[in-house]
């Protein structure tokens, strides 16, 4: 599909206005393409290998997302150069206006800061030496500890409230930003705390 200078400008723009795949707000890793792994290292991005699969991947949040923008854009790794995540494909293909676009980062910036802001004291205990100043790495150290919390006692009303809202932040990332493994686990802690 060949795509009007006009929207391909929009897209970008949305980019520029979000950054949400560079900061560790959707993902805490991104695979590297076999052989590009020292480039990578060279340009001073943390990157490690799957055990599993031996596949190479370069850690988020990136150091190199600076200010909102991309200080290695001209050099970044083939990865960031080629994906899209569902909303930019949605201004690309017409289905999603740039404006509907805008307002759902603008969201969902929002209630990523409304979490990370509202960590819950017990949950914050376990995990408060970590540096969880990013969505999913927090969401993802939180469940686990959510979990254990609920073994032991049960949740708190402010812990039920925190599982609420990030079942809502990842029911948007899913819809509108990529598919992600968290929101199976937070619908389970939903179950927990309202079964
Ligand atoms: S999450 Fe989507 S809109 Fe945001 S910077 Fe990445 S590709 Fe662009
Ligand atoms: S290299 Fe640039 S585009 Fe790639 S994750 Fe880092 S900041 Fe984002």
């Amino acid at each position: 599909m060949i795509f009007g200078q006009n929207t391909a400008q929009r897209s970008s723009d949305l980019c520029v206005s979000c950054g949400m795949c560079c900061d560790g707000t959707l993902f805490t890793y991104a695979d590297l393409l076999d052989g590009e792994k020292v480039r990578v290292d060279m340009l001073g991005i943390p990157t490690g290998t799957h055990k599993k699969s031996g596949k190479d991947y370069l850690h988020l949040p990136c150091p190199k997302f600076d200010g909102g923008c991309c200080s290695v854009y001209a050099n970044r790794p083939q990865i960031c150069q080629r994906y899209l995540c569902d909303l930019t494909r949605g201004v690309l293909n017409g289905s999603v206006s740039y404006r509907r676009a805008k307002a759902r980062v603008t969201a969902l910036r929002k209630r990523r800061d409304d979490l990370l802001s509202s960590i819950p004291p017990r949950v914050q205990a376990e995990i408060g030496d970590k540096p969880h100043t990013h969505l999913y790495g927090l969401l993802n150290a939180a469940r686990k500890v959510l979990r254990i919390l609920h073994a032991g006692s049960g949740f708190t009303p402010d812990e039920v409230r925190f599982i609420e809202r990030a079942f809502e932040a990842l029911k948007r990332i899913d819809r509108n930003f990529d598919r992600t493994h968290l929101l199976r686990h937070y619908g389970d802690l939903m179950r927990l705390a309202h079964g």
